[in-house]
């Protein structure tokens, strides 16, 4: 069983982020286009609390540009390169982190679920939470769009992530495979023949991560595919059915 490999282990060295003294950019500390430069903050769920909330005003009031919402939920704070590190430091103090942008899992998306939406058949922003800790810092063949919606009116656009999750009644999900949501051919993810409980979907993710992994490595070791495949090119070339079978494993291990 591949085992998944996390780091959450860089610097900001005033220039840019670095691993092991080379850039690296699976961290979100991105300089923009116009030359200021962006941290996205992690928000699995797009959930702050009142005291995170302050920490973020505190960075704008700190010289910040502008703080914008994005489709996965999570601010990102824009802010002049000369304030990039008191910014990082006021995160790191207030207990917040910096997410992913290439090479990872992207923020968790999850819709308000059970106990905020009164549709709702499963909860889903503490489930996004814990499938974030699982997840943080895992190095992957590209980036990696998770989505949880919490009964199946699906307001997360579940079927368009790498891995989708739809509450359905006595505490399961549906799980859906390789789909896409961004360029001109969005693709719906693949609705898999087994139901997932809720105390088998964090398992069941990072067994599907690593799986994805081993393929993508073999796939793009052979020429199959190109560098960085995402999880619908490796579900064309490999067959849905070997994740199905890793699925149907975890739920009844
Ligand atoms: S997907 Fe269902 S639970 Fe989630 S916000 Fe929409 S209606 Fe509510």
């Amino acid at each position: 069983m591949t085992v998944l490999t996390k780091t959450n282990s860089w610097n900001w060295d005033g220039e840019q982020v670095v691993v092991d003294g080379g850039k690296d950019a699976l961290w979100g500390v991105v300089e923009q286009a116009n030359g200021v430069w962006a941290i996205l903050v992690d928000t699995p769920g797009g959930v702050l609390t009142a005291g995170q909330f302050a920490i973020l005003a505190d960075i704008m009031a700190d010289g910040g540009a502008a703080v914008k919402f994005t489709r996965r939920q999570l601010p990102i704070l824009l802010v002049p390169k000369d304030k990039v590190t008191g910014a990082l430091e006021k995160l790191t103090a207030g207990g917040l982190r910096v997410a992913s942008v290439h090479g990872s899992v992207r923020n968790i998306v999850a819709c308000p679920g059970k106990g905020l939406c009164v549709h709702a058949r499963q909860e889903t922003l503490g489930l996004a939470k814990e499938i974030n800790e699982a997840v943080y810092g895992a190095k992957l063949p590209w980036d990696f769009k998770i989505g949880l919606s919490g009964c199946p009116r699906n307001c997360s656009a579940a079927l368009c992530q790498c891995i989708g999750l739809i509450g359905e009644p006595r505490g399961k999900f549906t799980i859906a495979l390789g789909g896409k949501e961004s360029g001109i051919t969005p693709i719906h993810g693949v609705v898999l023949p087994v139901k997932v409980p809720r105390e088998k979907v964090v398992p069941v993710i990072v067994r599907l991560l690593g799986l994805y992994s081993t393929l993508a490595a073999e796939f793009t070791a052979t020429g199959e595919l190109p560098e960085h495949p995402r999880l619908y090119h490796v579900i064309a070339k490999a067959g849905v059915e070997r994740f199905i079978a890793v699925v149907q494993e975890e739920v009844e291990a």
